[in-house]
């Protein structure tokens, strides 16, 4: 019989940053998602399970709610100093909006994962321990 983890869990914080960083929320070192967006079963390294995590819609939520925060005021102050030609403005930012989207969603998600994981939101277990 093993004896149960008896180790200190990490803050939030500490999760949800090791989380956008793309590792695992508990040790820090071993990868969280596997291809872009799937959680990993098991860190490789500590063993923490992260298969049973569910994120929903909350990555995406989050990731529209920075991307919009970042390319509307750039966007606007690009418009108001530069007044580029209109072709420019419908070029450059569906490109600023994509790019950011696709950096920033794998990010958010591992966000979110590590804040489920270290309030023990959506785990079953949580009660027994
Ligand atoms: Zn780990």
């Amino acid at each position: 019989m093993s004896a149960p983890a008896a180790t200190v869990r990490p803050s939030v914080l500490t999760a949800a940053l090791r989380g956008a960083g793309l590792c695992c929320p508990a040790c820090g070192r071993g990868r969280l998602l596997r291809g872009y967006l799937a959680p990993v079963e098991a860190c490789s390294v500590c063993g923490e399970r992260y298969g049973h995590l569910r994120a929903d819609d909350a990555p995406p939520w989050l990731t529209i709610l920075l991307v919009g925060h970042i390319v509307m005021p750039l966007l606007l102050m690009v418009e108001q100093r530069y007044s580029p030609p209109l072709w420019v403005q419908a070029t450059l930012w569906p490109a600023v909006t994509l790019l950011l989207t696709l950096l920033l969603l794998p990010r958010c998600k591992g966000v979110i994962l590590g804040v489920l994981w270290a309030t023990r939101a959506g785990d079953d277990r949580r009660d027994e321990g």
